[in-house]
């Protein structure tokens, strides 16, 4: 596949059951991508990429399958579309979730396991500055707010920043980008422009 060139515009769907999806849908716009609120499954057939935001992943879950959005988001996974979890979306996308409540599920795609709420209950949330080679400097300021990490990972991912104690806390699979942070309410767009340039080069719905 040829790709998009830069000057084509893209639209990316944020998925809008639940969390900050308002926060994605404004760096989005910002950064000049066409941005649109994802709650059915037929609005997937009109995007290029897909955001899954933070908030409650037991609630996304459960809306996702309530409102038959699940398996079309599965399939346009598995299809290929690039996708961008943070934090309570890193969750929807990884195949493996410890600390689940019962029955909770995820979309799944990224090979990895991640463990819910991974800093416990006395951390609530802190913010550090990582080091995250693939945006170059300045370092990243990230925020943790409930976080989960990524404890373990398949052979075809790549860890893009860990934590001073190693613990990954974001990582790629090809069109699969997972952050246990929030860029969304930091005001540093790099990271929503590392997952356009992704979307752009790879023309999902033609
Ligand atoms: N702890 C939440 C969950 O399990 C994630 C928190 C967040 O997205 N900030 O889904």
């Amino acid at each position: 596949m040829a790709g998009k060139p830069a000057t084509i515009p893209v639209t990316v769907g944020v998925l809008a059951l639940q969390g900050d999806f308002r926060e994605h849908l404004e760096v989005l716009r910002s950064l000049g991508a066409t941005a649109v609120p994802v709650r059915r499954a037929e609005e997937l057939t009109a995007i290029d990429g897909l955001v899954i935001p933070g908030g409650e992943s037991t609630v996304i879950d459960k809306l996702s399958r309530a409102f038959g959005v699940a398996e079309p988001v599965k399939q346009a996974i598995a299809a290929g579309m690039p996708v961008y979890g943070t934090c309570a979306g890193l969750i929807m996308i990884a195949d493996r979730v410890l600390d689940a409540i019962e029955g909770q599920q995820s979309f799944g795609g990224l090979d990895v396991a991640v463990r819910r709420n991974a800093f416990g209950s006395q951390t609530e949330s802190f913010e550090v500055e990582l080091r995250m080679p693939v945006l170059g400097d300045p370092p990243v300021h990230a925020v943790f707010i409930r976080a989960p990490v990524v404890e373990t990972v398949g052979d075809q991912v790549t860890a893009l920043a860990s934590l001073a104690d190693g613990r990954v806390v974001a990582v790629q699979q090809g069109n699969l980008l997972g952050t246990s942070f929030h860029p969304e309410i930091t005001g540093d767009t790099r990271f929503h422009q590392y997952f356009l340039n992704r979307v752009r080069a790879t023309a999902f719905r033609s």
